[in-house]
């Protein structure tokens, strides 16, 4: 029997610690009967603290605050206590020489074992002195971490993806955290990224022993691996075609759909309709925000309230019909129904944008 107290340093049941287990199992969309699995793995894990070194390039630092605002606070707690957090410039209270310090020392001491987490994206540009920490680039730092480094996270769609920083024209060469050092990389965009996404994608790590499956972007198929628009509690407009056509529209019967003022919900996989923000309170488009597909590669080059060609199409069927026949022809474009799957749907998006701009928009200049 292993000793919770000494383990989490506070008083600590094993009932907490079983409720802990059930809520990791709804993080990871497990059902109840994994929650023992679960509770055994966990009594494995924490027993060895996890460190963690975690970089922040060019960003706003927003995905350290959702994840400081995590809504399952005894699953951060539980991660928290469980991890080692050698390095984080913002939440550490060491500055100067003394952080760069504790960055050779993590970096050394730790070697194999640490779990990389980079925010922000990497200016490569003009040999990368667009960023530059305690005298060194940003792209310098990285790689150095990554060489030794036993799983690479990319937290955001700027590490992930180059996101806001590499919008075009990019002068300072942004580029996602995969494009740099290459290799197995788990990109957790979002803008900023979900607290749960990393939450659990570190939880899977540690008690499964490796990267959980990936889509074609990367990305932990257990949290993007759904179309907004399948789960979207407005697809009953979209489907009879009750469209809003000015932001703020309220329609009688129905939650209308948000397609004609630009929702990318139809071409962006994250499960936000059910997992929901600010601690399961709503989510972009139950708010009465189109979704501005802040998990793709394509954000934010993106027009945010321009619709997508395929669901003007829709928006704009006067009769039944055609309607139907417009949402069907951009089901089939998908791969199969729009329901169909996220990394075909991301791609075929991908192509299509690039197709537009004749870029993806994230190329240096
Ligand atoms: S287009 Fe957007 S608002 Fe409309 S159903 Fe799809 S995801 Fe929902
Ligand atoms: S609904 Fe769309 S824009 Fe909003 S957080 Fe989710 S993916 Fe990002």
């Amino acid at each position: 029997m292993f000793d919770l107290e000494k383990m989490f340093g506070k008083k600590f049941s094993r009932r907490d610690f079983i409720k802990y287990s059930s809520s990791l199992a709804v993080l990871l969309g497990l059902s109840e009967m994994y929650v023992p699995r679960i509770a055994s793995a966990l009594e494995l894990v924490v027993s060895q603290k996890q460190p963690v070194i975690w970089l922040h390039g060019a960003e706003c630092t927003g995905c350290t605050v959702s994840f400081a605002n995590t809504h399952y606070p005894p699953v951060a707690e539980l991660v928290l206590d469980t991890l080692s957090v050698q390095y984080h410039e913002t939440l550490m209270a060491a500055s100067g020489h003394q952080a760069e310090q504790a960055l050779k020392d993590a970096v050394r001491q730790f070697a194999g074992k640490y779990i990389m987490v980079v925010e922000g994206a990497i200016p490569t540009k003009d040999d990368g002195i667009y960023c530059k920490i305690g005298g060194r680039t940003f792209i310098e730092i990285v790689n150095e971490v990554a060489k030794d480094a036993a799983y690479k996270v990319a937290l955001g769609t700027c590490a992930s993806f180059g996101g806001i920083p590499a919008a075009g024209p990019n002068p300072t060469g942004a580029k996602g955290l995969q494009d740099v050092i290459g290799g197995t990389v788990v990109n957790i965009p979002g803008c900023p990224a979900h607290p749960d996404w990393l939450v659990g994608t570190i939880v899977s790590v540690l008690m499964f022993g490796k990267v959980p499956d990936l889509d074609n972007y990367g990305r932990p198929k257990l949290f993007y691996g759904k179309l907004i628009h399948e789960n979207c509690p407005r697809r009953g407009g979209y489907e009879q075609g009750q469209f809003i056509r000015s932001l703020g529209e309220e329609l009688p019967d129905i939650e209308g759909c948000l397609g004609a003022k630009g929702c990318r919900g139809p071409v962006a996989s994250a499960d936000c309709p059910h997992r929901l923000w600010n601690s399961g309170t709503s989510f972009c488009i139950a708010a009465g925000a189109p979704c501005a597909g802040c998990v793709e590669p394509t954000f934010p080059q993106t027009p945010l309230y321009e619709a997508i060609p395929e669901v003007a199409k829709v928006a704009e069927a006067e009769e039944t019909d055609k309607r139907e026949q417009a949402i069907g022809t951009f089901g089939a474009s998908l791969g199969g129904a729009v329901a169909g799957a996220a990394a075909a749907a991301g791609g075929i998006y991908f192509a299509m944008e690039k197709a537009k701009n004749g870029k993806n928009g994230n190329e240096e200049v």
